[in-house]
């Protein structure tokens, strides 16, 4: 039986299923890494395609059957756990190598791609089932409601495409929510540098903690505005407002006056 608080809603409708193994082409020479395997659904495809996969799960009740089912593929690794926990180093060093896939637990969706962004180095790409409205921030531009914490840092890792969306009718139990499938591939050269990235998170934080003040007054505990000012950004400006470049410019400036 799904369980509530794991956020388990089991994929059943096997064209979605191949839709999404044919949008990941996995192929016997990847690295591939399964958050939240649950019964197998996805699972069945990534093995077979030869690839080394590592598989993260938390739900204890759930390994018995993933051991089972493959546990005897010796390309095939369970790791029992928190994925929001889990150090992907353990896995490669290799930069760009590990293929990340997930038909994630929505409750936990945000914080767990916050997480993977920091391990950003090692991704080659990403694929997720999301809420489609997670999808539709991520994808959002500045001067749009959407646009906000999510979207930015997404985006400074990563270019982020919308593949397509699905139903509530492809899961048991169908969730509330339509969903859909995002494909993150990080920069090999970030377009956006930050001087310090814990400036940038610290900024964006902070900026969108008020949406609707403007960005004097948001990040007022944190840039005086003549830091505003030599950032080029307008001071007046709400921070939906604001593009990665000018978030990236307000935490350059930041990080120059941690540095005085
Ligand atoms: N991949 C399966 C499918 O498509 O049918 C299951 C998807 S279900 C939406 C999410 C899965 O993530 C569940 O198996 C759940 O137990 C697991 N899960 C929940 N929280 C997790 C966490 N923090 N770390 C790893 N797995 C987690």
């Amino acid at each position: 039986k799904a369980r509530k608080r794991f956020g388990q809603n089991f994929l059943h409708d096997t064209a979605v299923i191949d839709r999404i193994i044919r949008a990941i082409h996995p192929q016997a020479s990847e690295h591939l890494v399964e958050i939240g395997p649950g019964q197998g659904a996805l699972t069945e495809s990534l093995v077979s395609s030869g690839a080394e996969l590592d598989v993260i799960e938390l739900d204890k009740d759930l390994l018995p059957m993933l051991k089972l089912r493959f546990g005897l593929k010796d390309n095939f690794r369970l790791h029992e756990g928190d994925a929001l926990k889990f150090d992907f180093t353990n896995l490669t060093t290799t930069p760009a190598s590990l293929r990340v896939v997930g038909n994630l637990p929505y409750n936990i969706s945000t914080p767990l791609i916050f997480h993977l962004l920091s391990h950003a180095h090692l991704l080659r790409d990403m694929h997720f089932m999301l809420q489609k409205e997670v999808v539709k921030r991520m994808c959002a531009t500045h001067g749009n409601g959407d646009w906000g914490r999510l979207s930015l840092m997404v985006q400074y890792h990563c270019q982020v495409e919308h593949l397509f969306n699905v139903g509530p009718g492809a899961f048991t139990p169908a969730p509330k929510v339509d969903s859909a499938i995002v494909r993150l591939t990080p920069h090999r050269e970030l377009p956006h540098p930050a001087q310090d990235y814990q400036a940038l998170q610290r900024v964006v934080r902070e900026a969108f903690n008020q949406r609707r003040k403007t960005i004097r007054n948001t990040l007022k505990n944190l840039l005086p505005e003549s830091a505003i000012i030599a950032a080029d950004v307008d001071s007046t400006k709400r921070p939906e407002q604001l593009d990665l470049a000018a978030f990236v410019r307000l935490a350059d400036q930041l990080a120059l006056l941690n540095k005085a």
